[in-house]
């Protein structure tokens, strides 16, 4: 039977993307939203992937969530923590609004949403974890203290997970994406984008299929020897390693 594989905010940008890929691997696929209902059912009608809504920021929403989806498809053998929003502005213009709102959906969501899969993935022996970061959580980003925080609390949140889960048969890994054109870079004023993309090496953003395609790298059997990586992909804007 085909393994089941959760993908958070699965049904827009790079999380559409990670959701066909995934399907085209062979999983079945849950793909989590928040509240766009519309854009929802459109995804779900063009590509027969279930779609289950709740908000990651929410602990006992996430428990809720994680159960309608284990009673519809099964155990998650595979989670891609991919939800994100931004919050932009000056630190020192920054309002705990800001703050908090991307810290929950960034971070928080982290622990909500992996909580309730670590255990099976544990007793099942097999897991893959992929959790979407930033270039901007290695880098830091002017306007984005309280995002590049959260991205980075990603990276330390996916190795320890990693080496407390390496004997187990899971692989936890994240991916740092540069800037990839989906609605979050739509939102970014023509002028900056402009240069912006002067800074990438490859002279372009990224798509968002160039990330779904790591991702089901990542969560494939080939995969098992990679755990605790931080996969940098983008057009060589910043090469960390
Ligand atoms: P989009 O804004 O295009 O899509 C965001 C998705 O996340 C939507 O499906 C949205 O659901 C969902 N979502 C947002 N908040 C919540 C929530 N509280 N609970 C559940 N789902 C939620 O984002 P991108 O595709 O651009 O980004 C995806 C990930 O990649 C994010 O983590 C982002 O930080 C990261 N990233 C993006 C980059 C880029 O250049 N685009 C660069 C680096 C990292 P709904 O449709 O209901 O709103």
């Amino acid at each position: 039977m085909a393994r089941t594989a959760l993908v958070t905010g699965g049904t827009r940008g790079i999380g559409a993307a990670i959701s066909r890929g995934l399907k085209a691997a062979g999983f079945q696929v849950a793909a989590n939203y928040a509240g766009n209902d519309e854009k929802a059912a459109a995804f779900k009608a063009e590509t027969g992937i279930e779609v289950f809504k709740f908000d990651v920021g929410d602990h006992d929403a996430c428990a809720a969530g994680i159960k309608a989806v284990e009673e519809a498809l099964g155990p998650v053998d595979v989670l891609v923590n991919n939800a994100g929003i931004t919050r932009d502005g000056w630190f020192h213009k920054m309002d705990a609004a800001q703050w908090s709102a991307v810290i929950r959906t960034n971070l928080d969501s982290m622990f909500f949403v992996t909580r309730p899969v670590i255990d099976g993935m544990r007793a099942r022996g097999f897991g893959r974890i992929v959790n979407i970061s930033s270039i901007n959580g290695q880098k830091g980003q002017i306007g984005q203290v309280n995002y590049s925080a959260a991205k980075a609390g990603v990276i330390g949140f996916t190795k320890a997970l990693a080496l407390e889960n390496a004997r187990k048969g899971i692989t936890v890994n994240c991916i740092c994406p540069g800037y990839i054109d989906t609605d979050m870079v739509a939102a970014v004023p023509e002028k900056v984008l402009e240069g912006i993309i002067a800074t990438i090496p490859a002279g372009r953003l990224g798509k968002a299929e160039e990330i779904a395609s790591m991702v089901a790298y990542l969560a494939s059997e080939d995969a098992a020897f990679v755990t605790g990586a931080v996969m940098t992909v983008n057009g060589g804007q910043y090469i960390a390693n």
